[in-house]
């Protein structure tokens, strides 16, 4: 048997780190959206107890150092499965971006798993086994938008953004989380994103209290590791956007739009000076 499953990318409305935790991770508060920009995933039944992978990028690894390798790994181990896998990824969502790609092709492959060997997991048991894989694997199970806080494991699904479009922009660098993470100092953040008014906005369909709230504290840090990201986010709202904002670290930098001439204008200002941009709709 073969099933598909997409894997679509995040982008973050708030981002907010609250501390640090005991065990070395950021204690976080952000609300996280899907966007219509999908990686693809193809699982396909194996007999004999292996796991295959190939993909169409030639930028990340095809072993147990991708995420949907060691998501595949995971679910084996845990339930003690002796059939295999092999899996074929299209990539699609740009790699270290700020878009979790790699974390939603590990949530799509224990979906995908769990549906093609039949093991009959909830979402709770397939999001405490993606928390393992990674911080934002446990939102991409769920999907939608979502308050998100601990380390990334506890998910509140909240009301979706309106109907609009992101239009993501990214420079041709790749920024590490761990990096961003580690250069942020949380006790000297001096401005918190209202995560309380940005839910109320969500839950009004207010497409301007929406825009008036986007806040990521980790702007600050990648802004003063690359520069140019700070540059590309001011020429974006020099094209007119209402809310523009980095998602995750960086360094992708997208702009919320709810109207069609707005869009065309800034998608046209941007496609001078930057290579990479993509028009996605929102998801609900
Ligand atoms: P986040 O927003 O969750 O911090 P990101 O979008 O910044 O994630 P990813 O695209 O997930 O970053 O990739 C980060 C790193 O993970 C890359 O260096 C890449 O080599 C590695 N990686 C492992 N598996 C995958 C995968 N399936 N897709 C993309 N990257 C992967």
């Amino acid at each position: 048997m073969k099933i598909w499953e997409k894997a679509p990318a995040k982008i973050n409305l708030t981002l907010d780190v609250l501390g640090k935790r005991d065990d070395g991770y950021h204690e976080v508060e952000m609300i996280m959206t899907m966007v219509d920009l999908s990686d693809r995933i193809l699982l396909e039944d194996l007999e004999d107890d292996q796991i295959i992978l190939e993909t169409n990028s030639g930028i990340i690894p095809n072993d147990e150092r991708n995420l949907i390798y060691k998501a595949a790994h995971l679910l084996k181990s845990t339930y003690q499965i002796k059939k295999g896998v092999r899996v074929f990824l299209e990539k699609n969502i740009p790699v270290a971006a700020g878009l979790a790609g790699g974390s939603s092709d590990a949530a799509a492959t224990l979906r995908g798993l769990n549906r093609l060997w039949n093991l009959h997991l909830t979402s709770n048991e397939l999001m405490e086994l993606g928390g393992k894989i990674g911080s934002d694997v446990p939102f991409c199970i769920v999907g939608g938008t979502a308050l998100v806080k601990g380390r990334g494991e506890k998910v509140t699904p909240i009301v979706s953004p309106p109907p609009g479009w992101a239009i993501l922009a990214k420079l041709p660098i790749s920024v590490s989380t761990t990096d961003i993470y580690g250069a942020l100092n949380w006790q000297d953040i001096k401005e918190h994103p209202n995560t309380d008014q940005m839910i109320i906005a969500l839950k009004d369909h207010n497409f301007d209290g929406i825009t008036k709230n986007l806040f990521n504290v980790l702007e600050e840090v990648t802004f003063r590791l690359y520069p140019s990201v700070k540059y590309l986010k001011e020429q974006i709202e020099g094209f007119g956007a209402d809310g523009v904002l980095m998602s995750g670290s960086g360094p992708t930098v997208f702009a919320l739009v709810n109207k069609e001439s707005r869009l065309n204008r800034i998608y046209n200002g941007l496609r001078g000076f930057c290579k990479e941009v993509y028009v996605v709709r929102l998801l609900r």
